[in-house]
């Protein structure tokens, strides 16, 4: 029986645990974490991932602060905001929405913001922390999998781990976790890419396969072996008469061709994607608690 792996109801338990533990950090301690979201521009994406974090912190009782510049803005501006709510104590997490406009430099915007308050993960020093075992924050989506992977009890102990896409936000950190020596890790992990001139002789090998490419149903039945765990970090949205929409999403797997095979499988939508916002409002708690352990 192929387990469905339901991110949507674990994301809404974690969402519960933190606001329960929020209520605490305050009453106890007169803490309330604070989390601060710069959206520039107006990306339709953007400012939908934007609405729905400042709501899920509302929701938590998260003290939380959006601005929204126009794409007009300079670095400078941009930078300001950043050198303000890192000297701001009641901003533990501050979240700069990417993509920014061309003329701001991403990496330059990244780095600017405190380590101490990067609940994206983006720091290079957050990055480094990972990847040397040192507790850090650790982006939201690799963290989402790997909660899925604890909650859900899957032995990645010694397990092929193929992890198709090397980018920095997925497929670089969640290789980087799931080879580290500690529970629900210890992984033997090989990352696929675009220099990989056929994917099929590393998938058809992993015990448990983890999608991050951004191409819809690109692995199909004949990629993989059975009895596989499937993780599909891939959200693509393509053409659907059915819906009033004209669209739907479907992730970098073709979930029904494959399911059946399948020891466990996350769905598009329903999988992954829920996880990542639970994950930015854990790490913004875990920033305020002083639980991360810098
Ligand atoms: P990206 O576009 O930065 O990288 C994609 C990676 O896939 C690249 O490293 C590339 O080498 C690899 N790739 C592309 N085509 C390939 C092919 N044919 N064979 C082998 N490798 C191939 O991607 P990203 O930002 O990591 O996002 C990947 C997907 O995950 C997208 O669909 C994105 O929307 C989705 N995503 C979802 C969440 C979430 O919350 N669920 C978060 C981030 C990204």
């Amino acid at each position: 029986m192929t387990k469905i792996i339901d991110g949507k109801a674990v994301s809404e338990q974690i969402k519960q645990e933190l606001a329960v533990k929020t209520e605490l950090l305050k009453s106890e301690k007169g803490i309330t974490p604070g989390l601060a979201l710069l959206l520039v521009g107006d990306n339709p994406a953007s400012k939908v991932y934007v609405g729905s974090k400042e709501r899920v912190s509302k929701e938590l009782g998260y003290h939380s602060l959006v601005v929204k510049l126009p794409d007009t803005a300079s670095e400078e501006e941009v930078l300001e905001y950043i050198k303000k709510w890192n000297n701001d104590p009641e901003i533990h997490g501050i979240l700069v929405q990417l993509p920014l406009p061309k003329h701001i430099d991403e990496n330059k915007v990244i780095m600017a913001i405190s380590p101490r308050k990067d609940v994206d993960g983006f720091h290079p020093e957050n990055f480094g922390r990972l990847v040397i075992g040192l507790p850090g924050f650790v982006s939201c989506t690799p963290a989402g999998i790997v909660e899925l992977i604890k909650r859900y009890d899957i032995d990645v102990k010694g397990k092929h781990v193929v992890v198709i896409g090397r980018s920095n936000i997925v497929g670089k950190p969640i290789a980087n976790l799931l080879y580290q020596k500690r529970d629900f890790a210890n992984g033997i992990v090989t990352i696929c890419h675009t220099g990989a001139k056929d994917i099929s002789k590393y998938t058809l090998d992993a015990d448990i396969l983890i999608t991050a490419i951004g191409v819809p149903n690109l692995i199909r039945k004949e990629n993989i072996k059975e009895g596989v765990v499937i993780i599909d970090v891939g959200i693509n949205s393509i053409p659907d008469s059915t819906k009033k929409s004209g669209q739907r999403l479907v992730g970098d797997v073709d979930f029904e061709g494959v399911k059946d095979m399948c020891s466990a499988i996350t769905p598009v939508p329903g999988g992954v994607g829920p996880m990542t916002i639970a994950m930015l409002m854990q790490n913004t708690y875990l920033s305020a608690s002083g639980e991360v352990g810098f």
